[in-house]
Parts: structure tokens; sequence; C-alpha cells
């Protein structure tokens, strides 16, 4: 890459950067992220960043694996935070590089704070999120005008591995009309249910996009209704994104990457044209 006419930090000795390594494809690193991989002395990673991002971390760059991968247990959080401690304290600059934002669902804000307890300079460098990012690989944008001008982000499980019981329910399906949840696919029938006991309608379309923006990214296009189901005659796995909401249907206009695979898109999804051209004719 040429030299950028730019000039970012140093990514100082002893320091720890707290970096978001957004959905998977390489391509979509921030510039301090790439700057960070360059630089950095030792990387610690978890299992959602990618081999092509892992490239790009400079020769000689220590990898630490702190993610749960191949059966094994994850690694403690506390053992997480004291490592980026312990490493900072031998003087190393370390990299913390998480999937996505690390302030989303990412427990980047506990191992900052764990910075702090340990007088540990450092530095956040956001990512982007796969609720935004990853759908927008799967041609569905979070907001648009003719939907929504509200959109929530939830976690499909709570620390304790179960549908979070703090979520008011009744307020959310009412009040959010697009819902964008994280970790949902093991409580998919549970999430699915509150929503249509609390006034969603079961045809209300839903989209699932697993292993966003990597090569093997899979979108099934379901309702609320059958997304269960669905999922299983499908086969459709984690790390994956469930997407409530009429945005959903966007994606037959907004389908770039099926498009490049010769995807013919539609440049009215919502069929708005075709309905008011109806109301004039009528
Ligand atoms: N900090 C991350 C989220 C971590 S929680 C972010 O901002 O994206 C882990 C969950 O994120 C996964 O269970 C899945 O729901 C979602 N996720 C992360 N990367 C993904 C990807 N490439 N494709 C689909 N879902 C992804």
């Amino acid at each position: 890459m040429d030299k950028l006419p730019l000039d970012l930090p140093d990514f100082k000795p002893g320091w720890v950067w707290l970096v978001g390594g957004g959905p998977g494809d390489a391509g979509l690193l921030t510039l301090y992220a790439l700057h960070a991989l360059r630089s950095a002395d030792v990387l610690i990673y978890d299992a959602l960043v990618g081999d092509d991002v892992l490239k790009l971390a400079r020769e000689g760059c220590v990898l630490e694996y702190a993610g749960k991968r191949g059966g094994k247990p994850s690694s403690k959080q506390a053992d997480i935070s004291q490592r980026l401690v312990q490493l900072a304290r031998e003087g190393k600059r370390v990299l913390r590089l998480k999937g996505g934002d690390p302030f989303v669902f990412g427990r980047g804000g506990e191992e900052a704070l764990a910075l702090v307890e340990a007088n540990v300079p450092f530095r956040v460098v956001p990512g982007i999120s796969s609720g935004i990012g990853g759908l927008a690989y799967a041609g569905i944008p979070v907001t648009h005008r003719d939907c929504n001008s509200a959109v929530t982000f939830l976690t499909g499980h709570n620390a304790s591995g179960i549908v979070p019981d703090n979520i008011n329910w009744a307020g959310l399906a009412q009040g959010s009309p697009v819902i964008v949840i994280y970790m949902a696919i093991k409580h998919l029938g549970d999430i699915a249910q509150k929503l249509m006991a609390n006034g969603r309608s079961k045809d209300e379309p839903v989209g699932i996009v697993s292993r966003a923006s990597t090569p093997a990214q899979k979108v099934l296009e379901t309702t609320l209704g059958t997304c269960v189901e669905d999922v299983a005659k499908s086969g459709i796995e984690p790390p994956a994104l469930v997407v409530v909401g009429e945005v959903v249907r966007l994606r037959a206009g907004l389908d770039w990457m099926g498009a490049i695979e010769g995807r013919v898109l539609t440049s009215d999804p919502l069929g708005l044209k075709t309905q008011s051209g109806k109301v004039a004719s009528a």
C-alpha cells in the first residue's frame, strides 16, 4: 500500500489498543486497525477474527488466541484482562483485536475498565459492527426511510446463556420496527414467540445472515412464524445475525453481492411504485 499522507498516532510500548476488526472481510478494517496490526508486538484475538485479518500482522508479532475454537473452553474474561495488563507492563505494544466493534456486545468496556484499574494506558478503535456492516453485505440496510426510523440491537443471550429476561418485550415489539439480534440462533424460537405474543405478525420478514462478509456468507429470508423450521432445514449456523423487520424486503433491490453473481435486482423492492400506480389508475 502507498504511504498515506496522514499521520496516525504512534502505537507506544506499554500501551493496549482495543481494536474492532469488523465483520470479517479484511477490506473493512479501519486505517487505525491496519496501523495497529503493522506495529503491534503481541496480538490477542477472538474467534470472530478471520485469518485474512491476522495475516496483516507485522512479521514477528506474536499471535495469542483468546476465544473458543475446536471445542476448547474459552479463556475466562478475567484471564484475558489480566494478560493484557501483564503484557503492557512488560512494555509490549498490545493489540487486542475483536470481531466487529469492541463496544457492541464485545465486552470491550469490561477489558478497558480492567486497564483503567491497572493504570495501563489504552486507545479504543471502533470497528464496523456485524449488525450493521454484516447486514449491508447481505443487502439489508438497518434503516430505510420507507420502513423505519428506529432500530434496536439486541443480544439473544445474556451472560448466563439464556434469553435476557430484563427486556421489555412488549415495548420492544411495539416500539422498534427493526430489531437486529446478535447471538440469536440458539434461542430463535423463544425470541420469535415473544415478539409474536407481543403483537408482531407471523408473516413479518426475517433475515438470517451467517458468516457475513466472508466467502462463507449465507443468507436466509424467512418469516417470524417459520424461521425456526427454516433455519433447521437450511443448516445455517452461527455466527449469525437475525434481523426482523420490513427492511429485509429491500434485499430484492440491494443484494449487491448477488448482483455481482448475476442476480437481477429490482428498483422497487417494497412495491411502492407499483402500489401508487394502482391507486392512480383506480
Ligand atoms: N462485537 C461484535 C459482536 C460480538 S457478539 C460486533 O460488533 O459485530 C458475537 C455475535 O456477533 C455472533 O454470535 C453473531 O451474532 C455476530 N457476528 C459477529 N460477526 C459475524 C459475522 N461475520 N456474521 C454473522 N454474525 C456475526
